[in-house]
């Protein structure tokens, strides 16, 4: 009786004992959740100031090629533009990185592959290591398998570490429901996708915990413009920004539109660069021409994002003699991109005189004319532009002769 007595009172000490056990465990794991969201806040809050990054920056080369004496060749503009990049890189900025953002080719010929592969031999004699991202073009001129091909790459999104910055391209050549898209359609807006989303929001958490500050590209613009809204260009633009937000994203690059964008929201700084055939930077439309060879130099300090803009300026064709369109063809312009002046809300429609340029107005000249935008000032298609840019080339190799 005394000792059942005494195992009772063991058994309920042991239940006692086993109730505290489970309840606490109960409590450190309730604990450990909470904690690693504090630990994310914390870790961000104590993000050590990185070394600077340089990044050599071309988007939307839309290169595109023709044969010439039994030889494959691009286009002479794409080329050019593309030797000066190479040769200030190389022997001036001197980056860390070099990204080529997507619409490399212009696509719709059989020989798009041809006209990739001839810029990325180019590329290759970079003295530093360079990543493509996926554009719209890519997907009409050949599909994602053979773009990975091309690439070598294992998937079409992918980070690497340098310098403690977390480099983060994306893709967003997506159907909403994460199905490729397809040549069918000229243009889609950019959509992630599910298992893409997972993935980035994975590494983003990781990139918080190991203290490496993330710069996004993507080809596809995922902010509101004047050029086209938010839902026409990027649906889940804003879902984006908030996960940008919550990890500290410091910058994001694209491409795509005929804009030059500089936008804060909360800690992450959006740029849209427009693209090497597209028209001189920030100039006023009557002001364009089209492939104005546009480039950029990218410096990210603690303390800012610096992006510096090269342009070649336009061939004036009516206001000078051939001689003088040749030697202003070959001339190049810089500008700095910053939130007050490129704000993408009045499509950077600059005055060139206060950038201390003297440019006679084109008047009746097709090349001075924007298209592509959304407000249907022009509704050339994209054979015409692209035969106007082939005379534009037959033109040029005659004066050169
Ligand atoms: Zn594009």
């Amino acid at each position: 009786m005394k000792y059942s007595k005494l195992f009772l009172s063991g058994l309920v000490i042991l239940a006692i004992a086993g109730v505290f056990v489970f309840w606490s465990g109960i409590k450190k794991s309730v604990n450990k959740t909470k904690s690693e969201e504090e630990i994310i806040q914390e870790k961000l809050a104590q993000r050590t100031p990185k070394q600077p990054l340089k990044i050599g920056f071309l988007t939307d080369v839309h290169a595109y090629g023709k044969e010439v004496a039994g030889q494959w060749q691009i286009n002479w503009r794409s080329r050019e533009a593309i030797e000066r990049f190479i040769q200030k890189m190389n022997n001036e900025f001197k980056p860390d990185l070099v990204i080529e953002n997507g619409d490399l080719v212009d696509g719709k010929d059989k020989n798009s592959k041809e006209d990739w592969l001839i810029i990325d031999k180019m590329l290759q004699t970079l003295k530093t290591p360079y990543y493509h991202v996926i554009g719209n073009h890519e997907m009409r001129s050949f599909d994602k398998a053979t773009w990975l091909q091309l690439t070598g790459y294992d998937k079409p999104y992918y980070y690497r570490d340098i310098k403690g910055y977390r480099i983060i391209v994306l893709d967003g050549n997506h159907f909403p429901g994460g199905k490729d898209t397809g040549p069918e359609k000229e243009y889609y807006p950019g959509v992630l996708g599910n298992e893409q989303w997972q993935w980035l929001e994975s590494v983003l958490k990781d990139a918080a915990l190991n203290d490496k500050d993330p710069i996004v590209f993507i080809h596809q613009p995922p902010i509101s413009t004047d050029a086209k809204p938010n839902w026409a260009l990027f649906p889940e633009g804003e879902k984006l920004h908030q996960l940008f937000n919550k990890y500290k994203v410091r910058a994001v690059f694209s491409g795509h539109i005929e804009r030059l964008c500089d936008i804060k929201d909360g800690a992450t700084e959006y740029f849209v660069l427009q693209g090497m055939w597209k028209a001189n930077a920030g100039l006023k439309k009557e002001y364009r021409f089209k492939d104005a060879g546009n480039f950029y130099y990218i410096t990210i300090t603690p303390d800012k994002v610096e992006v510096k803009g090269e342009y070649r300026i336009f061939h004036d064709k009516n206001q000078s003699s051939k001689k003088q369109r040749q030697e202003r063809v070959k001339k190049w312009e810089t500008l700095v991109l910053n939130p007050q002046e490129y704000n993408c809300q009045d499509g950077q429609r600059l005055d060139p005189k206060k950038r201390g340029l003297s440019i006679k107005e084109e008047t009746g000249d097709s090349r001075a004319v924007v298209s592509g935008n959304s407000k249907g000032t022009n509704n050339k298609t994209a054979v015409n532009e692209r035969e106007e840019r082939e005379n534009n080339d037959q033109e040029k190799n005659k004066e050169t002769k």
